[in-house]
């Protein structure tokens, strides 16, 4: 690492922090971006230096950075009851509350909820629930989960096996048993002269394939994002979820919906397996859930699987599983808010969901408009999430070559524009916060217009 200062903010920074998911090299040429505070979609750091954050920090503060009644939520919850947990029998008022509401609005007619602190966590548990429901159904062999390749679904070592990315290996990871499917990709996956349906065709098959090859009586649940987030914003191919979903329901194996990124509005719907047209067996939810201002997850079941998990918990007497801080009263009293300011609307302002819904067409416009762009290959977009995919030839899909780091060459240099945005691969993503105005989704694509064109001149 260069060495910045001593006694500066980024050489503090390095100095006691190991970073995570952090691109070292540029760091250690530009030093750590050291924030204070934030107003609306906008972060500022040390230097008094202002970003318009396009990425909602990361992928979670829908609501931009000083909400005032979100803030308000968390604080009048801290003055009533600071924190409580979840185990042997109590909870908060505010834990009761928030399950009620998230059965509410989800596309369960019933349900069950679980708290985690994190979305990976909620994932976690999500597998010792089906591992739980195996034992206690007499069917002990069933405890594989299958994913695709690409798909994102944290870092513990259970939801890091879950997550289809050539980093794991780096762990020795995934653990035996997790399996993963092609990438929903067609773009990146079909095959020459292969229609989008057909790509969808050969991916159901090969689920069908993989659930025969491995004995269907082996595989607790099949686990998929309706947009894959962190594999670079992919939408499903036309069809997908309703080429997907019979295989499973004729083996019994359970569809659930990982929706951590895609809950609360992302897709211009509540949920995004309401933006594709299915009711899962179960939902995992996170960041959104609380705007981003307090780590929370949750994992919702249907009525199924909350029958099937009340009866085995009942045989057992006990679920022996939860985190300290589960279903903590602050983090539920600021879910609560954040789920009325985004579904609802709260004092004057409208419903967050519908600031998102009016900006998706001026989003999918600025992007279409960069589509144009000789180096940008592919442009993904679902609601407000998307990605520009960078290559070297648009005509064969070269990409640049990986040693380039073209994404982290444009983000890098976003940054010194004064907008932050994430290299993903040779993609680079967008998520803007529902607070975002016309003039600065105007102002975010201005900015990395300018940006794309310096890098693409000095690459080309
Ligand atoms: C972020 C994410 C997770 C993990 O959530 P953490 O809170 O970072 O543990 C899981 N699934 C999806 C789809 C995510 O985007």
């Amino acid at each position: 690492m260069k060495d910045h200062a001593a006694n500066s903010w980024e050489g503090r920074a390095d100095a006691h922090n190991l970073y995570g998911f952090t691109d070292l090299p540029s760091v250690a040429e530009r030093g750590a971006v050291v924030l204070t505070h934030g107003h609306g979609p906008y972060v500022v750091d040390v230097h008094g230096r202002e970003y318009l954050d396009a990425n909602s920090g990361l992928w979670n503060m829908v609501a931009g950075f000083d909400h005032p009644g979100l803030a308000a939520a968390a604080k009048a919850q801290y003055d009533r009851f600071p924190g409580y947990h979840a185990f042997f029998g109590r909870m908060s008022d505010q834990t009761v509350m928030l399950s009620e509401k998230l059965i509410e609005v989800s596309p369960f007619a019933r349900g069950k909820v679980f708290y985690t602190n994190s979305g990976s966590e909620a994932n976690d548990t999500l597998v010792k629930m089906l591992w739980f429901l195996a034992g206690a159904e007499g069917a002990p062999k069933r405890r594989k989960i299958i994913t695709r390749k690409g798909g994102y679904h944290g870092v513990t070592a259970v939801s890091a096996s879950m997550t289809g990315k050539p980093y794991n290996e780096d762990f020795g990871l995934p653990l035996p048993g997790f399996l993963h499917l092609t990438c929903p990709h067609y773009w990146r996956e079909g095959r020459d002269g292969e229609s989008e349906a057909e790509f969808t065709a050969r991916l159901a098959r090969e689920l069908e394939d993989m659930i025969a090859a491995e004995a269907a009586d082996t595989i607790a649940a099949f686990v998929a994002e309706p947009v894959l987030g962190a594999g670079g914003v992919i939408p499903p191919p036309e069809g997908y979820f309703q080429a997907i979903q019979p295989i499973l329901k004729k083996h019994g194996i359970p569809l659930i919906s990982d929706e951590v990124i895609c809950g609360f509005g992302r897709t211009g719907a509540v949920w995004g397996c309401e933006s594709y047209g299915f009711v899962p067996d179960g939902i995992i939810s996170s960041k959104a859930l609380t705007a981003g201002l307090f780590p929370m997850g949750a994992v919702i079941l249907g009525p199924d699987l909350a029958d099937r998990m009340q009866t085995a918990v009942e045989d057992a007497e006990e679920f022996a599983h939860g985190f300290t801080a589960s279903g903590h009263p602050v983090g539920c009293a600021i879910a609560l808010k954040a789920i009325e300011v985004i579904l609802d609307g709260d004092s004057d302002a409208p419903p967050l969901i519908h600031s998102a819904r009016a900006l998706i067409p001026l989003f999918e416009a600025g992007l279409a408009q960069i589509a144009q762009h000789p180096n940008i290959g592919e442009v993904r977009v679902r609601g407000l999430m998307g990605a520009l995919e960078a290559v070297q030839d648009k005509a064969t899909k070269k990409p640049f070559p990986g040693d380039l780091n073209i994404s982290e060459k444009i983000a890098n240099t976003c940054t010194d524009h004064g907008l932050i945005c994430r290299p993903l691969g040779q993609s680079i993503v967008l998520c803007p916060p529902f607070v975002m105005t016309e003039a600065q989704m105007a102002e975010m694509f201005d900015k990395l217009e300018a940006a794309l064109t310096a890098v693409f001149d000095a690459v080309a």
